[in-house]
């Protein structure tokens, strides 16, 4: 038997289901399941994926039996609808729509009232009693065709179908008359003639395997090929095919076409949501051709309609039980579903439905948490325009809300200037009409986008609240002035470069550039974060560098500080100064001076941190950067010095300023990502590691002496080798014992290593002989394993590689397990053979990318540390991965210390 390529959907029964997506495409799978439930669904066939990935894969060759298939499956549809496509009577028609496994908005174009001709198109005439309505599907159908399967510039059909209204003098589409669009279609046939050479193609199994071959080419559109680019989308999957007999929601004033979702996908908020436009047809709704009604007004004008509406949001839910974005088209009072499908939502809505559908009884708490992609509720913690500032003088329009967050930054008014401007380091905002998947990567670019037509489920609205960028769409009373690069509101004149302000949550657009501020917990994600905790195994714990990032992250539920960076507070005006000095002493006494005055510093810095996170620990990481960042560049002291001796400066400041060159010039490097910094400086240059280490002691013993309970660990950077870790342990161990001792007082502590050098990895059972905790150090590790500089193969080469599939990943964003995470596994395993009771994190960037997370999950780490904003998306990518991969830890006395010690810190 020949493969099966062809399914069929008809009357309350499908070959398919929801769980063919794979093979069906989204859109096909859905048709199928809505079939089988009792939907009314037109019926039709879908043509599965695998036809298409064998079309590409054979030179635009079908397989031998889908010919067959197709024809067999078409008589089937002819029989059950009692149409014959083409017939010169009453003609069956068919939309030939793409339908991919992952849906993706507006990127596969869709032929509608495909199998209308000449002829045809009389007996459609005929049969409706309605020749104005079939002769404008006829003229749909050609440009459709024109457009979308021969690539014809829609424009042209456009510019004449605005030339007749003007001719005729009327105002809108529908105002056209039968005649008229007999003359428009001549006129569409000759443009057609003009551009592909043929006339257009009157035999309808001709039109229908053109219109497949395009859907099937329409993979590999470059529109398709970017998005799939953003959405990390594989791109082999191909995409299916759905041909479905024709509904028409452009057949009078009982007729409509719609888009809806179960519930609010801005909010949340379980309400009837969505749009529709009366006598319209196909993506008039989301193209903001005309401006549609909400969805509740659809009680008033098709009341039947609204109840069996109704029906449809209850269905859906009951049966996919989660949130549905469906479009509908009602021809003549009756009902048509046309396609479902998880409804994208922003990261406030996918928590609040999540946590309802909780306490509706419809899902558990697992399957709520995994209903987040974590990386969704960056949204949440999106910023906010700042309450304090008194702005609405200033709002110039308000549009629709279409995607949450406020943003501010320089208009700009195409995808092409966004990404430009976006380059040369400004923040922009995308000022647009209407936006369509070739403004993709300007959208990508910008801070937020602003459009003057569509809804809230237009273009612009999806792909904004699937980026979770603020987006006001449908802002009418702003004209947009493309040739002179501006835009008005009123009297508002704004040109390229001028700030503006955007609120997605309420669509104001405001003029100049209000503050934002950080955003507030809601009740909802705390639910959800609570029941994230009871799940996950890994610890959360965050980088943080100040007592309010600190405070800030543990407000988020961090659990400590994974990282605590010392070398920025070497840097504020009153310290550089110091640490100058320090550098450049010539002798002891003079080091000893400068090295004192930074103690006193460091100390507050450490007592302001540790207190911030009493009770939980707090590793901080002694000085890593080569000395020379805290000296001036050469280039600077030479102008300097030209400069003294030129206006006859005085000889003291010469002669300083060239010994302040010669120390410049002998710690210079010729690449100093792998010179002299970290543990290195540490162990050649004393000091600075002894008063670091000093400050940390004194200032956690003077806390325990006040009754607090400060937990430093101390981490010692850039180790590669046992010997250099041996000596800056045991003068840890020294010093915070003087310390100690020298207060009175106990305390707990801990000194351990990043391993960050691949040696330290492949040596992990060495380096566990004196460390206490290992922390993965992933950005640098990364750039050692791979011997790349992160900073040039990110500008350089990195996006090529990973265009080029040369590189899966970015492996600075996710780790790269292959390679880099084996290093991390034989660590662990050698760490923890040599120290059973060795703690284990990360402290990397990674730390805060869920599937980095995962990769943590599995190693059996005991944290993770991120920046504070990702700590609740790290609290959820963990327990994600508790619920997919189960608790993986072998129960050992390791263990159960660790779950003493985490319950501990819990509490
Ligand atoms: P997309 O993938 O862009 O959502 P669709 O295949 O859903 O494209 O087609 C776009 C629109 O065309 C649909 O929303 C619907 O309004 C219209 N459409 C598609 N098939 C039919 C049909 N059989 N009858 C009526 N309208 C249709
Ligand atoms: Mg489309
Ligand atoms: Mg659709």
């Amino acid at each position: 038997m020949s493969k099966k390529y062809v399914y069929f959907f008809a009357n309350k029964k499908a070959d398919g289901s929801a769980s063919m997506k794979d093979l069906l495409g989204g859109k096909g799978a859905n048709l199928a399941e809505m079939t089988n439930i009792g939907l009314p669904v037109p019926p039709g066939f879908t043509i599965s994926t695998e036809a298409c990935i064998y079309y590409i894969n054979h030179d635009s060759k079908w397989p031998e039996s889908l010919d067959v298939a197709i024809d067999e499956h078409l008589s089937r549809l002819e029989e059950v609808t009692g149409k014959k496509l083409g017939d010169e009577n009453d003609p069956l028609l068919v939309s030939v729509r793409s339908g991919a496994k992952i849906s993706m908005p507006g990127m596969m174009d869709t032929v509608l009232n495909l199998g209308l001709n000449d002829l045809s198109v009389k007996g459609m005439a005929s049969k409706t009693s309605n020749e104005r309505f079939a002769y404008d599907c006829y003229r749909r159908f050609i440009q459709m065709f024109g457009d979308v399967v021969k690539g014809i510039d829609s424009e042209l059909f456009e510019k004449e179908l605005t030339s007749l209204k003007e001719n005729k003098n009327v105002k809108n589409d529908t105002d056209l008359t039968a005649e008229d669009l007999k003359e428009l279609i001549n006129n569409y046939k000759i443009i057609y003639k003009n551009a592909v050479g043929s006339d257009f193609p009157q035999d309808p199994k001709q039109q229908l395997r053109e219109a497949i071959n395009a859907v099937f080419d329409s993979w590999n559109t470059e529109r398709a090929v970017t998005y799939r680019k953003f959405n990390k989308i594989p791109d082999d999957l191909g995409t299916a095919v759905n041909v479905q007999t024709m509904v028409f929601g452009n057949m009078g004033n009982t007729s409509a076409t719609g888009v809806a979702f179960t519930r609010n996908p801005a909010t949340g908020e379980k309400e009837y949501y969505g749009e529709y436009l009366i006598n319209a047809q196909g993506e008039d709704v989301v193209a903001g051709i005309r401006t549609p009604q909400k969805i509740t007004n659809l009680e008033k004008d098709l009341p039947d309609s609204w109840e069996e509406l109704k029906n449809v949001y209850k269905t859906l839910e009951a049966h996919y039980k989660d949130v549905q974005d469906f479009e509908f088209t009602i021809q003549e009072n009756h009902l048509y579903m046309l396609q479902t499908r998880t409804g994208k939502r922003t990261g406030k809505a996918a928590v609040k439905i999540a946590v309802d559908m909780v306490k509706e009884g419809i899902i558990d708490k697992k399957t709520a948490l995994t209903r987040i992609a974590p990386e969704q509720l960056d949204q949440l913690l999106h910023r906010q325009l700042d309450p304090e500032v008194e702005y609405t003088d200033k709002i110039m329009t308000t549009g629709l809300p279409a995607s949450p967050g406020a943003a501010t930054g320089q208009v700009v008014f195409t995808a092409d200037e966004a990404e430009k401007w976006k380059e040369d380091g400004k923040k922009v905002i995308l000022v647009r009409s209407e936006t369509t998947p070739e403004d993709i990567h300007g959208m990508i670019a910008a801070e937020g986008i602003v459009t003057s037509r569509g809804g809230m489920t237009s273009h612009a609205a999806v792909v904004a609240r699937g980026m979770g960028e603020p987006c006001v769409a449908g802002c009418e009373e702003l004209k947009i002035d493309i040739k002179n690069k501006q835009f008005t509101v009123g009297s508002n004149i704004v040109n390229e470069g001028d700030y503006i302000t955007i609120d997605g949550n309420n669509g104001n657009v405001i003029l100049g550039q209000i503050p934002t501020v950080d955003p507030k917990f809601d009740d909802n994600l705390k639910s959800l974060l609570s029941w994230a905790d009871d799940i996950r195994t890994l610890q959360v714990w965050t980088n943080a560098d100040t007592p309010k990032d600190a405070k800030k992250a543990r407000e988020f539920g961090a659990q400590g500080i994974g990282l605590c960076r010392t070398e920025h507070m070497f840097f504020d005006e009153k310290r550089l100064p110091i640490v100058r000095e320090m550098i450049m002493s010539k002798n002891k006494e003079e080091r000893k001076i400068a090295v004192n005055k930074l103690l006193s510093f460091q100390k507050e810095d450490f007592k302001g941190i540790l207190e911030a996170m009493n009770d939980l620990p707090v590793t901080i990481r002694l000085l890593d950067p080569p000395l020379h960042e805290f000296l001036p560049q050469r280039e600077e002291i030479k102008e300097e010095i030209i400069k003294l001796k030129y206006t006859g400066g005085d000889e003291n400041s010469i002669r300083e300023k060239e010994e302040l060159l010669k120390i410049v010039n002998s710690l210079s490097e010729i690449n100093p990502m792998l010179g002299h910094r970290g543990c290195r400086l540490g162990i050649t240059y004393p000091v600075i590691y002894e008063m670091q280490i000093r400050a940390i002691f004194e200032a956690a013993c003077e806390l325990k002496k006040a009754g607090k309970n400060p937990r430093p660990e101390v981490m010692i950077p850039l180790v590669g080798h046992i010997n250099e870790l041996k000596p800056l342990v045991a003068m840890s161990k020294k010093i915070a014992e003087e310390v100690i001792s020298s207060y009175g007082v106990t305390l707990k502590y801990m000194v351990g290593t990043m391993i960050e050098i691949p040696r330290a990895a492949l040596t992990a059972d060495e380096i566990a002989t004196e460390a206490e905790f290992f922390s993965f150090g992933t950005n640098d590790l990364t750039q050692m394993t791979f011997g790349y500089s992160r900073d040039d193969a990110e500008g350089k080469f990195l996006g090529y590689y990973v265009d080029q599939k040369i590189l899966p990943l970015n492996p600075f964003q996710s780790i790269d397990t292959t390679g880099v995470g084996k290093l991390m596994k034989f660590a662990v395993e050698n760490g923890r053979r040599t120290n059973p009771e060795l703690q284990i994190g990360i402290c990397g960037e990674h730390g805060g990318e869920s599937n980095s997370i995962e990769f943590c999950h599995l190693l059996d780490l005991n944290y993770v540390s991120c920046s504070p904003f990702r700590v609740p998306i790290a609290r959820i990518a963990a327990a994600q991965a508790a619920i997919k991969h189960g608790d993986k830890r072998i129960v050992d006395v390791r263990i159960k210390k660790n779950h003493e010690h985490n319950k501990e810190l819990e509490h």
